[in-house]
């Protein structure tokens, strides 16, 4: 039978701050070095007490800012109870009434809401009878959303899971790299056949896109086929093998009042309309310009590609190169769109994800573009020419000159070459005059190698037409 599959998510985000959420040790994930970013406060020693870190707050502000969410007026932090060897506290400071965030969209998808607490420490479990544990990450400002239960097939989650990833990236609030476990997603999935939700099914362990999309498909056909033989789905937290593609069960699923959620009475309440700089109008203008606007406004101002559109929004960098160089090219939008082949292909092959080494040269590489407007250099040439700009630097006339690349149009000595290639190649003109069009294809290319790429094509071709019509 056919069910209808409904999906919510939850995802935690580490925030790039310079220390952690309630004390100044170092915020760096990156540490390898086990249990050195550490304090008596993230090590919940008695007597400590933990300060609220503002600039995670704001994190959090901003980004809910950004999907037209509701800021808190006012909002409090709370304890959420759980014994767990990576947990010194014995309980995570979170936020259970009061979120940061209430509502707001992202990717058409309608938001829970968006609240801040703080990370948990690793256990690294050894072979043998022990586990290690390392508190680095432990405190580390960790940022919650939740959507509404809202969300129809397992490719919706996953664009919206892209979009946050995105967003987190464009606002600066975290680097969100799912492999390195900044970015976690879990998904509630449950299938029913009315307008009552089934039973729900929480899955872990979602350490990239493609698993989130996998799982998620997993989970709607074990939950259908469940149905179908009459059983029920037990409300539990599966987790995911990437290499079996199964959710297998981990525990029953706790209720929040398992939880015995109270406010933590070590921290202040916070009024945000009070501090000016937490202040919705305020963020909106520090607010950098949004992935999906810059996507509209490209599919509105220029005439490019799709693809290339996705490769300057996703890659932030080569998105704002493209952007200084169409201000050398316009309003020209046929030489834009010429620009943007040899950038999102040529360019990109060139420099990889470094654009740093790049910026500086806009303007010569406007240049380079009019040069193959005009006719007056090859494709071929260009992509030459481009390499060295890359590599040594210069400008494209310069090179041009240096290396004898202005396109040959000068038919004078284009004919002396393509004579040459005819009396050479015998088989090949007569196959052309039997009728095989590949053949003048291949002349041109004979040509084409014969002047090392600097011939202008259309020439050569109209050039080998009149010879090979007279002989
Ligand atoms: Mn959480």
């Amino acid at each position: 039978m056919e069910y209808k599959p409904t999906i919510g998510l939850e995802i935690h985000a580490e925030l790039k701050t310079r220390t952690k959420m309630f004390c100044d040790s170092k915020n760096d994930p990156d540490e390898p070095k086990p249990n050195v970013n550490i304090c008596p406060i993230c090590m919940a020693h008695p007597g400590t007490l933990p300060v609220i870190n503002k600039e995670a707050v704001k994190h959090v502000l901003r980004v809910g800012t950004a999907v037209g969410g509701k800021l808190a007026d006012f909002t409090e932090f709370d304890r959420k109870n759980y014994f767990y060897p990576d947990l010194p506290k014995g309980y995570q400071i979170s936020q259970y009434k009061y979120p940061l965030i209430s509502n707001g969209i992202l990717a058409n998808i309608e938001l829970e809401r968006i609240h801040l607490e703080e990370d948990t420490g690793r256990s690294a479990h050894e072979t043998g009878d022990y586990s290690l544990v390392d508190f680095n990450r432990a405190g580390i400002p960790l940022m919650e959303l939740v959507t509404k239960p809202v969300i129809e097939t397992a490719q919706q989650a996953v664009f919206f899971a892209k979009e946050l990833q995105l967003l987190l990236r464009y606002v600066g609030a975290s680097d969100a790299n799912m492999e390195k476990g900044e970015m976690r997603v879990e998904a509630n999935v449950s299938v029913s056949q009315d307008q009552e939700l089934g039973t729900k099914v929480e899955v872990k362990n979602l350490n990239s896109f493609k698993s989130v999309g996998r799982a998620i498909e997993y989970e709607i056909k074990r939950q259908s086929e469940l149905l179908d033989k009459g059983e029920k789905v037990v409300q539990e937290t599966r987790g995911w093998d990437e290499n079996k593609g199964k959710t297998f069960s981990q525990r029953i699923k706790e209720e929040s009042h398992d939880y015995r959620y109270f406010p933590d009475p070590d921290l202040p309440k916070l009024y945000i309309s009070e501090i000016p700089e937490f202040l919705g109008e305020s963020l909106k203008k520090e607010l950098p310009e949004l992935p999906w606007d810059r996507r509209e406004r490209y599919k509105k101002e220029f005439d490019i590609t799709d693809e290339d559109i996705e490769m300057y929004v996703q890659n932030e960098k080569f998105g704002n190169l493209f952007e200084g160089i169409t201000k050398e090219l316009l309003p020209d939008k046929k030489l834009i769109k010429l620009a943007s082949n040899y950038i999102a292909s040529d360019l990109r092959n060139l420099i990889g994800d470094d654009t740093s080494t790049f910026t500086d040269k806009t303007a010569s590489f406007a240049k380079l573009m009019r040069m193959i407007q005009s006719g007056e250099i090859s494709s071929r040439g260009a992509k030459d020419i481009l390499a060295i700009m890359v590599s040594s630097g210069g400008e494209p006339e310069e090179i041009v000159k240096e290396m004898n690349l202005v396109q040959k149009s000068d038919e004078g000595e284009l004919k002396g070459i393509i004579e040459k290639i005819i009396a050479d190649k015998p088989q090949v003109v007569a196959d052309f005059k039997a009728g095989k069009e590949k053949s003048l294809q291949f002349l041109i290319g004979q040509g084409m190698k014969e002047t090392k790429g600097a011939a202008n094509p259309s020439i050569l071709k109209k050039l080998f037409l009149e010879s090979l019509s007279k002989s």
